[in-house]
C-alpha cells in the first residue's frame, strides 16, 4: 500500500470520509486523494515526496504561488505579536482600507474567517436592510454551506427549490428561488411574480463552481436593472473572484455595481479571511449600529490579517494581472489544441488567473449544459496527468488556479504532459 493510500486508510477511521471537505475525497474521479506536506510557488509535494503542478492553489487563494517568503514573513512576525486577541488591531483597519480602495462598490467592510460566514451574513444583511424574506440565487452556484443557500433548483422554473443537503428543513429554504445562470428572461419573471418580496440576487459574477461559466454579455447588467427598478439588493458573491480575474474583480470587468459583495480565498493569502462590503448606508445595518447581528472569535485575526496585507500588496504590482492572466490564457488555449488535435471533443476558456476545461465541443453557458460534458474523459484526463505530477481539481465541475509562479517552463511542461495523455485517451 503507498503512503498516500495508508494516510487515507487512516484519515478515514477518525475524520468522515478521510477529509475535512468533501470534494478533497476524490469521490468523483475515484482513487486516493494525496496528501500534501509541502508547498513551493507551482508545486505540491506529496506524503511520497512525488512533486506535482498544481492547479488547484488551495482552490484559488495561492495566487503568488505557494509560500511566497514575503507572505511567510509576514505570518511569522505577526505569530510573534500574538496569535489573537479578540480586540481591534491597527492591521484589519489596513486590511479594511485597501479592500475599500481597490473596490469602488465598497464604503465599509467587515472581516470574517471564511467565505460561507461572509455569503450567509450578506443575505442576512440584504434581508435586514430591506425588510424582505426572499432571495434568488443561481443553479449551480456556490455560496458556501449556510441553510438557506443549500438550495437546489425546483421542479418548475419559478418553483422554490428543494434542500440540497439533509439536514436543511424545507421550510429554511423556502424563501430561496433558483433560477437558470444566463437566463435573464427568468429573472424577470420572477421579479414580475415575487418583486416586492424579494430582499437580493446573489451571484457568483464569473461562475468557478460549477466548472468555469462565464456571465453572457447583458446578463449581470440585467440583475443590476432589475435589483433597482425593484428596490432588491445585489449581492455579487466574489470569493472566488475577487483579486482572482483582475485587480477589481468582477466588478472591475464588467463595470457592474454591486450592493454588496463577499470576499475570501485571495485576501487571506492562504489563512482564514473573509469579508462582506458595501455602501456605508447598507453597512449600517451591522450590529453594532444595527439590528443585523453578525460576530467571530476569530474575526480579523492578526495572523490571517498579515498573509492577506502582504497578498493583497504584492498582487498590486504593475503587470500583475496581465502576466497572470496570459499564462493562464495559454495553459487553457493549449490545452484545447493538443486535446482536439488528438480528436477529442475538449474546449477550454480563462477569465484572468482562472480557467476551465470541458470535455464538450463548447464552452457551456449553464449548470444544464456543463452537466452534459463528459465526465467520464475527465477522470480519465485527471487520473492520467495526476500519475505524471500535475493536479488538477478532482472534479470536472470545479475551477482551476494558475499562479504568479507558472512560468513558461512550467506551462509547456504542462503542455507536454498533456499532449501525451490526450494522445493515449
Ligand atoms: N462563495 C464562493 C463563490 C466560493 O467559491 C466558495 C468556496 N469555494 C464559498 C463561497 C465558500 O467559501 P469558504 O469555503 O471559504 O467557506
Amino acid at each position: 500500500m503507498s503512503r498516500n493510500e495508508q494516510l487515507f486508510e487512516r484519515a478515514c477511521r477518525s475524520i468522515p470520509g478521510g477529509v475535512n471537505s468533501p470534494v478533497r475525497a476524490f469521490r468523483s474521479v475515484g482513487g486516493t486523494p494525496r496528501f500534501i506536506k509541502r508547498a513551493q510557488g507551482p508545486y505540491v509535494w506529496d506524503a511520497e515526496d512525488k512533486q506535482y503542478i498544481d492547479y488547484v492553489g488551495s482552490w484559488g487563494p495561492a495566487i503568488l504561488g505557494h509560500s511566497h517568503p514575503e507572505v511567510v514573513r509576514a505570518v511569522q512576525e505577526a505569530a510573534v505579536n500574538g496569535l489573537s486577541f479578540g480586540a481591534p488591531t491597527e492591521a484589519e483597519i489596513e486590511l479594511a482600507e485597501v479592500l475599500i480602495s481597490r473596490l469602488p462598490s465598497l464604503e465599509q467592510v467587515r472581516l470574517v474567517s471564511s467565505g460561507t460566514e461572509a455569503t450567509m451574513t450578506a443575505i442576512r444583511l440584504a434581508r435586514g436592510a430591506t425588510g424582505r424574506a426572499k432571495i434568488v440565487k443561481f443553479e449551480g452556484c456556490y455560496h458556501g454551506h449556510s441553510d438557506s443557500l443549500l438550495v437546489k433548483a425546483g421542479s418548475g422554473l419559478l418553483t422554490f427549490g428543494n434542500p440540497s443537503s439533509a439536514g436543511v428543513p424545507p421550510e429554511f429554504v423556502s424563501h430561496t428561488l433558483t433560477l437558470e445562470y444566463n437566463n435573464l428572461d427568468a429573472v424577470r419573471q420572477a421579479f414580475d411574480q415575487h418583486g416586492a418580496d424579494i430582499a437580493c440576487i446573489i451571484v457568483e459574477p464569473v461562475a468557478g463552481n460549477m466548472n468555469l461559466i462565464k456571465p453572457a454579455p447583458g446578463f449581470l447588467e440585467g440583475l443590476r436593472d432589475v435589483c433597482t427598478q425593484h428596490g432588491a439588493l445585489l449581492i455579487f458573491d466574489e470569493v472566488m473572484t475577487g483579486f482572482r480575474v483582475g485587480p477589481q474583480g468582477v466588478q472591475g470587468l464588467t463595470g457592474v455595481k454591486p450592493d454588496i459583495t463577499t470576499l475570501a480565498k485571495v485576501i487571506g493569502g492562504g489563512m482564514p479571511v473573509g469579508a462582506f462590503g458595501g455602501s456605508t448606508a447598507i453597512m449600517k445595518h451591522i450590529a453594532p449600529l444595527g439590528g443585523v447581528y453578525q460576530a467571530g472569535t476569530l474575526s480579523g485575526n492578526p495572523v490571517a490579517v498579515a498573509a492577506g496585507l502582504a497578498t493583497l500588496r504584492l498582487i498590486a504590482a504593475p503587470g500583475f494581472y496581465d502576466k497572470l492572466s496570459a499564462q493562464t490564457a495559454k495553459l487553457a488555449q493549449g490545452l484545447q489544441e493538443r486535446a482536439r488535435a488528438a480528436g477529442l471533443a475538449f474546449s477550454a476558456d480563462s477569465v484572468g488567473g482562472m480557467f476551465g476545461i470541458y470535455f464538450s465541443n463548447q464552452v457551456p453557458t449553464s449548470f444544464a449544459e456543463v452537466s452534459q460534458c463528459d465526465t467520464a474523459a475527465f477522470n480519465r484526463f485527471f487520473h492520467a496527468m495526476l500519475d505524471h505530477g500535475v493536479h488538477f481539481a478532482p472534479s470536472a465541475f470545479e475551477a482551476g488556479f494558475v499562479s504568479a509562479t507558472h512560468d513558461d517552463a512550467v506551462i509547456q511542461s504542462t503542455l507536454d504532459i498533456a499532449e501525451q495523455v490526450f494522445a493515449a485517451m
